[in-house]
């Protein structure tokens, strides 16, 4: 059972948590549970370290972090204690969880469950705290923002669990972010190959390595709320979003449990910035020039247009950063300005991009020119496209996103009946 930051959001809050946890124990069964650090806590703490050194030392920014879920952990097995359950809290670095080095953004290899288990067979409920692990060489490590889900995932792995449940805010996985849409529709099933393409275009409901690795892993997970009343129906009956494979989704089309879309889903991101690079020469090795300091650099480069070239064998190329990296981005390009040999560099934070996502696309021609057809008839301008097997993105002006999220859903059928 997994716990996120709104859930997990003060005494009260978690007082309802150790009821869900107390319930599902109650049931007879084994539980480890993994939350999240208050809401707001991450962010709060992210700022301090910005004020303590704008340049900081990723291990130090990881100590600070990982402290808000440790926080949690501790109140949660108290609380549970209050209640009459036997439990005990089990720190990233005291299980341990492995991760590689990589600070802030570490990856978990393996964790050793050898004395959870133990404990989980003598009764105890197992609070973990998710987000945090510990690199090779003994320092704490994060997992990236959103990463308790996949300390999540990654524990239900290691101990062989029957099904991982990320409690949210929301009841499951919609069509769309429901927050945007009132008219988004709860799915009983999202497939792994559709959520992490999801995930990974901002459906911030699962970090998309959590999902990655519940693919691999072949982990049962379901997304479902924490904001549930006395008569709600137990999470053993599945009240929530399953994420399946392609073999149980037929199934459950074949007994009628769900229709076969076309699409199903549509996600927005608002933390890309697009730069322009005019006048790059054309000619071969002028794109390898402007990413390789960028890769060297670990920013990731999403969307990529090269126009065709003008006359004088000159071309403009536009592409995508994470907001957080384009100022990195920027002071490398400039370095590298004689090398590359462009003329202007335009950069634009004000930019979102708008994903449409669907298995369904594999099969169906069009989906992307009613996608196009949609956000013009709003007037909407599209500024970059990118691709995908299952996805058509879109990069968009910022101050659109809700409109075009809106539009697109109304166009592909996806809106829920009065
Ligand atoms: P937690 O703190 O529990 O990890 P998050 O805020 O990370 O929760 O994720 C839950 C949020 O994800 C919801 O409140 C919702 O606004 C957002 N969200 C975005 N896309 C979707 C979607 N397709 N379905 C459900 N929720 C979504
Ligand atoms: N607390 C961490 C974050 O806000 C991890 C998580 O909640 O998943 O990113
Ligand atoms: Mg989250």
């Amino acid at each position: 059972m997994k716990f996120g930051g709104t859930s997990m959001a003060g005494t009260e809050r978690i007082r309802r948590v150790a009821n869900i946890v107390r319930a599902q124990a109650a049931r007879g069964d084994q539980v480890a549970v993994v939350v999240s650090a208050m809401a707001g806590e991450t962010d709060r703490l992210v700022n301090f370290c910005r004020e303590a050194n704008p340049l900081y030392d990723p291990a130090e920014y990881d100590v600070v972090v990982a402290s808000g879920e440790q926080v949690t952990s501790g109140l949660l097995a108290l609380t549970l204690q209050a209640l009459g359950c036997k439990s005990r809290s089990w720190l990233g670095w005291q299980l341990p969880i492995h991760t590689i080095e990589a600070h802030a953004k570490a990856r978990v290899e393996s964790i050793d469950a050898e004395a959870l288990i133990a404990s989980m067979e003598a009764g105890e409920i197992a609070v973990i705290p998710g987000f945090q692990g510990l690199s090779e060489d003994n320092r704490v490590t994060t997992l990236g923002r959103g990463g308790s889900d996949t300390s999540a995932v990654a524990v239900a792995a290691a101990i062989k669990a029957d099904r991982c449940d990320i409690y949210t805010d929301v009841d499951g996985v919609y069509t769309t972010d429901p927050r945007i849409v009132a008219k988004a529709k709860k799915q009983k099933a999202v497939t792994y190959e559709e959520m992490l393409e999801l995930a990974s275009v901002g459906a911030k409901v699962l970090q998309t390595r959590s999902v990655g690795l519940a693919m691999k892993e072949k982990v049962r997970v379901q997304v479902l709320s924490s904001f549930i009343g006395e008569g709600a129906p137990p999470a053993d009956e599945l009240p929530g979003t399953m994420i399946v494979s392609d073999e149980e989704m037929d199934e459950l089309v074949e007994k009628g449990l769900m229709e076969r879309q076309l699409v199903t889903g549509i996600a927005h991101d608002k933390n890309e910035a697009k730069v322009i690079l005019t006048r790059v020469p054309d000619r071969p090795g002028a794109v390898a020039n402007i990413f390789e300091p960028l890769a060297a650099a670990s920013i990731n480069v999403d969307m990529i247009i090269q126009n065709v070239g003008r006359d004088k064998g000159e071309t403009d190329v536009t592409f995508t950063v994470p907001q957080s990296d384009l100022a990195r981005a920027q002071a490398l390009l400039e370095d590298r300005r004689g090398e590359i040999g462009f003329n202007r560099i335009i950069t634009d934070s004000k930019i979102a991009k708008i994903s449409v996502v669907g298995v369904g696309m594999k099969s169906h021609a069009g989906v992307a020119s009613s996608m196009f057809r949609a956000l013009s008839d709003r007037g909407i301008n599209i500024q970059a496209i990118s691709t995908s097997e299952i996805k058509i993105s879109v990069m968009i002006d910022e101050d659109e996103t809700e409109l075009a999220v809106r539009v697109l859903h109304t166009a592909y059928g996806l809106d829920a009946a009065d």
